[in-house]
């Protein structure tokens, strides 16, 4: 039995929240069309403060437990302005409110003309109660400033850069650049030291959240590792190394999450159902049926259905000449159909035992053209390096961070 190392989980997350997006965005289309016209979301960076006569404001401070649907209530907004509200507030910026945030009810003699609602003194939300219901969700303007953090290891990476000051989500994020290289948990050693710029977002002077991480530095056994943050595609966030290939590989080593191989990619193998030497031209993933399957690589569906042995498969299509194919799942993923284009570590089915097979596994095959090679030895390739054209840029930009760090080491490192 062979374990696996851990493959980043932040890709899996992602494209779980993708898909959750495109769900919503899917509901909110259909929703659109019940919507009533006389009422209108805007949502935008520009908001324009309408000339309201004001004759009195109530302010209220949100408690611990309550809800926007009780405040109202307490404060005796009509139950059909209140409904107006909850329709135009078709993306639920009202039951985001948290504690201690701020609500302005202002009135025009006994009329409610407009609620506002702010934390930190920052404007989030801006009602007008008009012949239309307008909900404004109010953006600021976010300034990025920069911190540098190092440190030596001593016991593990996340305690060290967790005493160096590191937040939790870069620290993550750090393991999550370099994990496709180094294991954080198998090949990190005392003495091993680590280096970063980070951004942190700030709104009118209050921090409000960690940002990216710009440039860093893992030595590891004495090697170096750099990684700088680059647009390739210019809204593409991606970590670059120091000779431009992409820090992430374009397959992930396994297409499940935990897995353990039941049986080697194999050219002499007795069939275990049809008991003759069949070549096992993939590697088999024991996992309990329902298991998401991801695609390893990013590419497009070349062929979704059954045709013999393997049940429900699918066949994806990858750039250059690989491929990668997927048999006896339970059942495809929602939405999936011939062509369609799939993201690296999309779920595109779930582990069962359609066709040929004794019990749940994902049986799981890898070729280079017209020949299969075995996915569990093969050295991974990179993924999209950066562009010719964007070259220039980017050995400028290496060349600068490199500098400001190895500065700022010197200073703090030793
Ligand atoms: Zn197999």
């Amino acid at each position: 039995m062979i374990i696996f190392k851990e493959v980043p989980k932040k890709i899996v997350l992602s494209l779980f929240l993708l898909s959750i997006s495109l769900i919503l965005i899917l509901y909110f289309d259909t929703k659109t069309y019940q919507k009533l016209p006389e009422i209108e979301i805007l949502e935008s960076g520009v908001f324009e403060i309408k000339d309201l006569d004001v004759s009195h404001s109530i302010l209220h401070s949100v408690k611990d437990g309550e809800n926007i649907s009780v405040i109202f209530e307490n404060y005796k907004i009509p139950l059909n302005t209140a409904y107006k509200i909850f329709r135009a507030d078709e993306k639920n910026l009202l039951s985001k409110i948290r504690p201690r945030d701020m609500i302005t009810f202002d009135f025009d003699n006994k009329e409610l003309n407009s609620i506002s609602i702010a934390r930190n003194n920052m404007n989030l939300l801006n009602i007008i109660l008009d012949e239309k219901v307008n909900i404004t969700k109010l953006e600021e303007k976010i300034d990025l400033i920069t911190s540098y953090r190092s440190g030596v290891i001593n016991s593990s990476f996340y305690e060290d850069a967790k005493n160096s000051g590191i937040p939790d989500s870069v620290i993550m994020d750090f393991a999550f650049i370099f994990g496709w290289d180094i294991d954080f948990v198998f090949d990190v050693r005392p003495g091993d030291s680590f280096s970063l710029i980070y951004e942190h977002k700030y709104i009118k002077g209050q921090e409000i959240d960690n940002g990216d991480i710009i440039f860093a530095e893992f030595v590891n056994n004495g090697k170096k590792y750099y990684a700088l943050r680059f647009y390739n595609h210019h809204d593409k966030k991606e970590y670059f190394d120091e000779n431009g290939n992409n820090m992430q590989k374009a397959f992930l080593r396994t297409p499940l999450e935990f897995a353990y191989i039941s049986s080697h990619f194999n050219p002499n193998r007795m069939h275990p159902v049809l008991h003759k030497i069949k070549a096992h031209n993939g590697v088999d993933y024991a996992a309990k049926r329902g298991t998401p399957v991801r695609s390893t690589g990013e590419g497009q569906i070349l062929f979704m259905g059954r045709k013999n042995g393997c049940g429900n498969e699918i066949v994806i299509k990858h750039t250059l000449d690989y491929s990668t194919r997927y048999c006896h799942l339970d059942r495809f993923a929602n939405y999936m159909r011939k062509g369609k284009k799939i993201e690296q570590g999309q779920i595109i089915g779930y582990v069962g035992s359609t066709g040929l097979a004794t019990g749940p596994h994902l049986h799981y095959e890898f070729k280079v053209g017209n020949k299969n090679i075995d996915p569990v030895k093969m050295k991974l390739p990179s993924a999209e390096g950066v562009f010719e054209d964007n070259k220039a840029k980017f050995n400028t930009m290496m060349i600068v961070n490199k500098d400001k760090l190895n500065e700022l080491n010197k200073k703090f490192i030793n």
